[in-house]
């Protein structure tokens, strides 16, 4: 064992020497960015020396693999995880310290690695960290853009999209594997052709080839030697582009034409949670990553020696949501065209090895393919589609006695279209929701039929958050007096968190927690203040939601409120309510016109309020720019209230919720999604629910009885915020809130915001109310973190290991 001293030194050293080989400098000649860049490269020659040796025992016991595959991983920062991971974290602060330097400062320089949306993007970061951890053999498998989600800036309070140039200084994590290179087909003609031994083989001719080179990063496991990868693969000319020689104009034209496609498959994110624009190239992101994938996964473990009959035993592949569920024809084209083998074999082994996740029920974020478009792109993928239907066509027949309503739902080809979800479902052994809730109104209401098609394929798996990043990473202070009175056992086995209940009522340590909470606060007002040049007072009650804006999300609900209690407020200037920061963040997809008046709508109502001097302060509203995992890091720690407010059936689970929690802030929320579990496992007194019920929802859907107007004329509080949109309230605004308003009643309502009003008002003066009896808020915060253990992803990891993918830790020595 190495002393703390020596390592110490030695982190020293090596420090310097990557100063002076990187930039040519003495360490007082660095500037923040070299600094933070000197530092990765140590961290990262450290991480190495486990990667190298996880690997290789891998190849050497042969282990059965998990390979996650998701078109987003929203990493955020790797190097304060990383040090935490590899128990440097302490070591590193002290050396620093003694070099006159601030560790902090460094970490901050690091930019977010934004390869994601929003929670989709996040679980699977969370995810690939827990199996790190636990020392699962699992990996991820993605797409390195070369920009990620787009910057918010906010001008004039609108939302306004700058590239993120994120790869600009270089990624320090990144590994560029050009010997791992792999082909990929897309458009040409493909057919079935007879061979001289009577067999028919499939031929792809006049294909476009795109090269796939994956950047691997290292994914480090906390505290044990597992250094897992996460593969990202970029899109590149292929190797015969360079042949130059002597080209006709049109010859040269072509090749330009050629590569500027090429590189426009990796080039951006898209920025759409739910809905998409631009369908063909998003179509081309999705076969290229996990085409690329595949084939080298089968291409290494061929390579081991391994008996591709055996291929479902060795290797899990899972499916993040439907992105990527075009996997289930690829592996079936590499089975039957390239290893030769029988479809109902390579039908076995491709069922056997998949597994898919479902992450929503909203019906417009079900991909579907036009199937000209699919078919042009995709010639022998879809060939392959067409036969896994036709068989699945004739079993459905058979068992339901050509039951047109099962055929119409269960069919992967349906007018005009390839149903991905469909095809995840009939190609994977495991079907799972991420909530209870959701994974029951998968089963009762969107896969209904094929519940009962196929009985037993349909599971939940409640989603979770790595407790490594989300309490140890973005709140030390409080992590280490959870330490000082548990002991650290929690660090890896988080439902060890519970044994806080018996700290709940301790006066010694509920003054700490909130203590701690103060300094969340006051840090967060400073970061206000530098950003927003807004003073909010850090012993108002901090009431935050940061989401991606989305209607079904209600951030206009939220609003309406507000504007409701100024209202209140204005009328009655000697209203007695809490002082009451309200803080948004969130970003709207560019082509989202509702979600970006939302933001528009915020910004322009924080302006009167906060300068609204006749109230007092009493009220106080921030939009926090660019909303993203390091700013969440900031923002988690510093609520008192966790707002979780989705129309009921809406959100699949949401993992904000969970964050939130571990934090210590209470829920004020509707039972949708995790929140349902969350106040299962707090009670509820300790979290405030209001509103629809899903049964309510998806009755009311079903029967078309809601009206908005019924609401609009009984409840003149609910009208005159509305009114307010339209009627010159807000002076200069061009009447452009009417897009809101006309939006809210037109469309009827459809996330019952207007209905939900009364009962969300009322949950707020309750939640009020606790918020000022001191201890008994404080003790429900306690509760709140105690019963967070459940929501750590290692436990959402551990059933996704025993039950869908069955592998089993490996202890790397
Ligand atoms: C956790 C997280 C999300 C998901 O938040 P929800 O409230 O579950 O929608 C989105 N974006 C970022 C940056 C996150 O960290």
């Amino acid at each position: 064992m190495i002393k703390d001293k020596e390592l110490k030194d030695i982190l020293k050293t090596r420090f310097t020497q990557a100063a002076h080989a990187m930039w040519g400098k003495d360490l007082t000649d660095l500037t923040k960015n070299e600094s933070y860049q000197s530092l990765s490269r140590v961290i990262r020659q450290y991480i190495s020396e486990n990667w190298v040796k996880t690997n290789k025992y891998y190849l050497d016991h042969k282990e059965k693999q998990v390979y996650y595959f998701s078109i987003e991983f929203l990493l955020g920062r790797l190097l304060n995880s990383n040090l935490i991971n590899m128990n440097f974290k302490q070591i590193c602060e002290e050396a620093f310290k003694e070099l006159n330097m601030d560790l902090n400062v460094i970490l901050d320089e690091e930019p977010d690695a934004g390869l994601g949306n929003g929670g989709l993007g996040r679980l699977a970061a969370c995810f690939i960290d827990s199996m790190a951890a636990l020392g699962l053999p699992g990996h991820g498998c993605g797409i390195r853009y070369k920009y990620g989600l787009f910057e918010q800036k906010i001008v004039n309070n609108y939302q306004v999209e700058i590239p993120d140039n994120w790869l600009k200084e270089g990624f320090a994590w990144e590994f560029r594997k050009t010997d791992k290179a792999i082909e990929v087909r897309f458009e040409g003609n493909a057919y079935m052709e007879k061979q001289k031994n009577g067999k028919l083989k499939a031929i792809h001719k006049d294909y476009t080839s795109v090269t796939a080179i994956p950047y691997d990063v290292p994914i480090v496991g906390y505290r044990n030697k597992t250094v897992n990868t996460l593969r990202l693969w970029n899109a590149e000319v292929n190797k015969d582009f360079s042949d130059y020689g002597l080209l006709s104009h049109e010859q040269q034209q072509a090749k330009m034409h050629y590569k500027h496609n090429v590189q426009k498959i990796t080039k951006y994110l898209y920025p759409d949670d739910s809905s998409y624009e631009g369908r063909r190239l998003r179509l081309i992101q999705e076969y290229f990553f996990v085409s690329a994938g595949l084939q080298s996964i089968v291409r290494h473990y061929r390579k081991k020696g391994m008996k591709l009959v055996d291929f479902a035993d060795n290797i899990a592949i899972h499916i993040n949501d439907t992105h990527p569920a075009v996997g289930v024809a690829e592996l079936m084209r590499i089975l039957i065209d390239e290893a030769d083998m029988e479809w109902a074999e390579a039908w076995k082994i491709t069922v056997g090895t998949m597994a898919y996740t479902n992450h929503t029920i909203l019906p417009e974020a079900l991909e579907k393919w036009p199937i000209d478009m699919f078919k042009s792109l995709l010639p022998r993928i879809y060939m392959i589609i067409e036969e896994i239907n036709r068989r699945l066509l004739d079993d459905v027949r058979e068992r339901y006695d050509d039951d047109e309503h099962m055929i119409q739902e269960l069919s992967i080809l349906q007018d005009g279209q390839v149903h991905m979800a469909r095809l995840a479902v009939v190609g994977s052994h495991s079907v799972n929701g991420v909530a209870q809730i959701h994974s029951d109104i998968l089963k009762s209401h969107t896969m209904h039929d094929f519940n009962t098609y196929y009985p037993g394929k349909f599971n939940n798996k409640t989603n979770g958050i790595t407790h490594r990043r989300w309490l140890i990473g973005a709140n030390p202070e409080l992590a280490a007096l959870i330490d000082d009175a548990i002991s650290t056992k929690w660090h890896k086995r988080p439902e060890r968190l519970i044994d806080l209940l018996k700290y709940s009522k301790d006066k010694a340590f509920t003054s700490q927690v909130e203590k701690i909470k103060s300094k969340r606060k006051q840090d967060l007002a400073k970061y206000i203040k530098e950003h927003n040049n807004l003073v909010v007072d850090p012993n108002s009650i901090f009431d935050i939601q940061i989401k991606r804006i989305h209607s079904y999300k209600r951030q206009i609900m939220n609003l309406l409120h507000i504007m409701d209690l100024y209202n209140r407020l204005k009328e009655n200037p000697k209203l007695d309510i809490v002082p009451h920061t309200f803080i948004f963040g969130g970003k709207a997809a560019p082509g989202y016109h509702v979600a970006k008046e939302t933001i528009k709508l915020i910004n322009t109502v924080a302006e009167l309020v906060n300068n609204d001097k006749s109230i007092h302060n009493k009220i106080k509203i921030v939009f926090m720019e660019n909303y993203g995992v390091s700013l969440g890091e900031i923002l988690f720690p510093a609520a008192d209230i966790s707002e979780q407010i989705s129309t009921a059936s809406k959100e699949a689970s949401g993992t904000g919720n969970m964050k939130f929690m571990m934090n210590g802030a209470i829920t004020l929320g509707t039972l949708d999604g995790a929140n349902v579990e969350i106040s299962q496992a707090v009670g509820p007194e300790n979290c405030v629910i209001f509103g629809l019920r899903a049964e309510e929802v998806l009755n009311y859907y079903a029967s078309g009885s809601y009206s908005v107007w019924d609401v609009y004329n009984n409840n003149s509080r609910v009208r005159t915020v509305l009114e307010q949109l339209v009627n010159g309230y807000f002076v200069n605004e061009n009447e452009e809130f009417r897009d809101l308003y006309d939006y809210l009643l037109n469309s009827n309502d459809e996330f019952f915001v207007l209905k939900d009003f009364e009962a969300y008002a009322k949950a707020h003066l309750e939640i009020v109310k606790k918020y000022q009896n001191r201890s008994a808020w404080l003790t429900s915060s306690v509760i709140n973190i105690a019963h967070s253990g459940k929501f750590s992803s290692d436990r959402t990891i551990e059933e996704y290991a025993r039950d869908i993918w069955k592998i089993n830790p490996v202890l790397i020595p």
